[in-house]
């Protein structure tokens, strides 16, 4: 196929600008020509996004047609072969021209079973994530799963899926591989096979696959051309590329290489290798910075074997506490025991405190792990403020009595109580959202809460319950809105048990400052972002990150990557291309260059 270039489209006359384009959307090429209203365009990604927008604005109709379009997966258009080109192409490599009877079976049944559901085909970009090809297991457990999603999900998530396979085809006309996207996917997969538990990904704090992971990253920034690369006290990896002159100072980036139990393959790691793509760039074209580049793969960021969240990130910020070290694993292991097996030099940590005078702040990449960029197809957001947080553990005490013998009126039902605080956090949070000038115009909330646990201790089928343990986790981009959401909920705990006659206990367990991003550092992310030519669309961090912790002593801000599935984190199925790796590389230059 001979290739075209991003100048041709941008110059020549609307009609062979479009012509160029024909194919990109399944026997829906409108979608393109109308894009080119929008010329001239940045950048690739720009002309994606452009497409995305035509498509957004058209209405639900034409988006049905657009879906209503496409061939089923290994249907009778692939059985006739009378897809189109590229169609053919994308089936074939996904091994869909090569089922088995048994195979061919059972997706011909779930395309009936899905068309009876939803009544428009099951669209899937079967080149997934890195645009070599999902295999036939994949494909069938994906399509599976969506199944049970909800139609108006659904139909989103084909209208996603049929931008990301315009994406590839777009890249295969301009002859374009997102090349340094497709090796830190790679470093990902390499990371990934290190894990504590068979068939899942889970790797917690100093366990042999958590020095597996160490070691890895150890030996790849090595590789990078780091110019020191260390393992300290804690189990911290830690890389720096040297300024151009002496005396200057550093900028700290990265992120953590732990996972919760069978997490996903993204989460913090794409924060360390992002970088370390950079530097290797860097030290490739011998190129030095006016500052010294420090990346740090942190050990612990999950608190997942021990009690001991941020303990990377936090030994940093002198935030490491001697107490952790008599922890004990489910195993009984001590910290301390588990951080001498290790070889690590305990009796080193408090050195591990930074000068914050000698840093010019802390930039983090993480992948979104939440639905909004996923939501708007927009690959990177600017995060502004990482949400304050407060959590609760509490117990509702009633009165356990019969089922069948206690009438309505007489009960004193703890589970019920719980379940009426879960609501008004539901609805007040809500409210609050509406009310706030954060979110009044965008998908992110400004503050959310959960009841994560509910727990009728000894409950049975026919008692009434008499007990109800529960937690509460309060957050919000600002203290103030996280403590009057906190203000609210617990004044309406304390009426809902007077009002049903009964008592409670509450501990708190955890409180964290908000952490607004710096102004300085966040605009160098925002300028990165539009040199790339995709949107600048800003976001509060739901999740706590380790730039938290560096946030107490030294400036911060960081860039989230769009996550795939509607952004699932914490989970097997988190996933992000190739292509927004290589946007947040990209981003990730820019800002070295002009810090
Ligand atoms: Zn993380």
């Amino acid at each position: 196929m001979s290739t075209i270039t991003l100048n041709q489209i941008n110059t020549l006359p609307r009609a062979e600008s479009a012509a160029l384009l024909t194919g990109l959307y399944e026997h829906s090429d409108w979608i393109a020509e109308q894009a080119l209203d929008a010329r001239p365009f940045a950048s690739a990604a720009a002309l994606k996004h452009a497409m995305v927008k035509v498509l957004a604005k058209a209405g639900r109709a034409p988006q049905l047609a657009l879906v209503r379009a496409h061939p089923e997966l290994a249907g009778k258009a692939m059985v006739s072969k009378s897809l189109t080109a590229e169609s053919t192409h994308e089936q074939t490599k996904a091994g869909l021209t090569n089922c088995t009877p048994e195979e061919f079976a059972h997706i011909q049944q779930l395309n009936a079973s899905y068309n009876t559901k939803f009544g428009f085909p099951f669209i899937l970009a079967v080149r997934g994530p890195r645009g070599t090809g999902l295999n036939k297991q994949q494909i069938i457990s994906t399509f599976e799963r969506r199944l049970h999603n909800h139609p108006d999900y659904e139909l989103a998530e084909c209208l996603r899926n049929i931008h990301r396979i315009v994406e590839i085809r777009l890249n295969d006309k301009l002859g374009y591989e997102p090349a340094l996207g497709h090796e830190v996917w790679d470093w990902h997969e390499w990371l990934a096979q290190f894990s504590d538990a068979h068939e899942e990904l889970t790797v917690t704090y100093l366990t042999d696959a958590h020095l597996k992971c160490a070691r890895t990253i150890e030996l790849g920034m090595k590789a990078c051309g780091f110019d020191e690369v260390r393992i300290d006290a804690v189990g911290n990896v830690v890389g720096i590329y040297k300024a151009a002159s002496h005396n200057a100072k550093t900028l700290m980036t990265g992120s953590h290489y732990d996972t919760v139990r069978n997490g996903g393959k993204y989460d913090g790691r794409l924060g360390i290798f992002v970088p370390m793509a950079c530097v290797r760039e860097l030290a490739r074209a011998g190129k030095r910075l006016p500052f010294n580049l420090e990346v740090v793969a942190f050990a612990e960021e999950e608190g997942q074997r021990y009690k001991a969240t941020f303990l990377g990130s936090g030994a940093l910020v002198g935030d490491f506490k001697n107490e952790w070290l008599d922890q004990k694993d489910a195993d009984g292991i001590t910290m301390r025991q588990a951080m001498k097996q290790a070889g690590l030099k305990i009796e080193d940590t408090p050195k591990l405190t930074r000068n914050a005078a000698e840093y010019l702040g802390f930039v983090e990449v993480h992948i979104e792990q939440g639905p909004v960029l996923n939501e708007l197809d927009i690959p990177l957001g600017v995060v502004t403020s990482i949400n304050g947080s407060v959590r609760f553990v509490g117990e509702i005490v009633g009165m356990a009595s019969h089922a069948g013998t206690t009438p309505m009126d007489r009960r004193r039902d703890a589970a019920t109580a719980v379940s009426e605080l879960a609501l008004y956090v539901e609805k007040r949070a809500a409210a609050l959202n509406a009310g706030s000038a954060d979110t009044a115009k965008s998908p992110t909330s400004a503050c959310v809460g959960t009841i994560g646990m509910l727990t009728v201790p000894n409950g049975s089928i026919n008692v009434v319950p008499g007990r109800c343990q529960f937690s509460l986790d309060l957050r919000a981009t600002t203290n103030d809105l996280r403590d009057s959401l906190m203000h609210d909920v617990l004044a309406e705990l304390k009426a809902i048990c007077e009002r049903r006659g009964l008592h409670y206990t509450l501990e708190e367990t955890m409180r964290a400052s908000a952490a607004p991003s710096d102004a300085k550092l966040q605009a160098l992310w925002e300028h990165a972002v539009q040199s790339l030519g995709v949107p600048v669309f800003h976001l509060p961090s739901g999740a706590g990150h380790d730039a938290m912790k560096l946030h107490e002593v030294m400036p911060q801000a960081m860039l989230f990557v769009r996550g795939q599935n509607a952004g699932i984190s914490h989970n097997p199925l988190e996933s992000t291309t190739s292509d927004d790796m290589q946007l947040a590389i990209d981003a990730f230059m820019h800002v070295l260059h002009n810090l």
